[in-house]
């Protein structure tokens, strides 16, 4: 098959945001003041992964906004990406659940094609997941964030290194700003191609875990 072109993945993106501005394929399309699709760049190394939009990503349509989202930029700078050069943001849900409830089974179902055409025209060398909701579902396990992250794991032929939300260390102490930069540094050496670390046998994921050798096509609906 042809390899996509950058016209190919601009104008792909540029047509899946303008069917997801008016999609009513689940409830939470009720409740929305803007469908929250994404920001960034086509041609993005990194592709970061949240769980659904808050309420002020709502109002502004654009996903981690607010002292979250100024964190978010504070630690991508620090391993020297930006949002709007070389990475992009997206949510699981492009719509905010009500009292930023967690997004349920169907709802997750019906928007999930919005988020595997992202990751294909997008074709991130590396995917950040941030809070317990992504990584765990991404990674298909019932390990929790705190136990799941500081590893870069193998995922669809890229890896996915999931990380706490920076609400959490906005909220929390220290010690989870200090687990996110370690993540983040991991992110730098993906995209460096200099990670050392292979995933050691204690953070061995459940069988239901996708392994190195699957890849993102044909296989695609049973990404999770
Ligand atoms: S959350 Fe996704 S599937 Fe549901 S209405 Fe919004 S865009 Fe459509």
């Amino acid at each position: 098959m042809r390899e996509k072109t950058s016209e190919d993945r601009a104008s792909g993106l540029a047509t899946l945001a303008c069917k997801a501005a008016t999609c009513t394929s689940c409830r939470l399309s009720k409740g929305r003041t803007n469908v929250v699709f994404g920001m960034g760049v086509y041609n993005a190394e990194l592709m970061i992964i949240g769980e659904g939009p808050g309420q002020r990503e709502d109002e502004q349509g654009l996903p981690f906004v607010g002292r979250s989202g100024k964190l978010l930029d504070q630690l991508l700078a620090e391993i020297g990406l930006r949002r709007e050069e070389n990475v992009y943001i997206a949510n699981v849900v492009k719509c905010r659940p009500p009292r930023n409830r967690d997004p349920r089974d169907d709802e997750i179902e019906s928007c999930k094609s919005y988020l595997i055409g992202q990751l294909e025209l997008i074709n991130p060398k590396v995917v950040l997941t941030l809070g317990n909701f992504s990584s765990k579902l991404l990674l298909r396990t019932t390990i929790g964030i705190t136990k799941l992250r500081g590893h870069a794991y193998p995922w669809w032929n890229r890896r996915l290194v999931p990380t706490f939300h920076p609400a959490a260390a906005l909220r929390g102490s220290a010690q989870i700003l200090d687990g996110m930069r370690y993540d983040f540094s991991l992110v730098r050496s993906v995209i460096e191609g200099t990670l050392e670390e292979d995933i050691p046998e204690s953070a061995v994921l459940e069988e239901s875990s996708v392994t190195e050798s699957q890849g993102l096509d044909a296989e695609q609906m049973g990404l999770w």
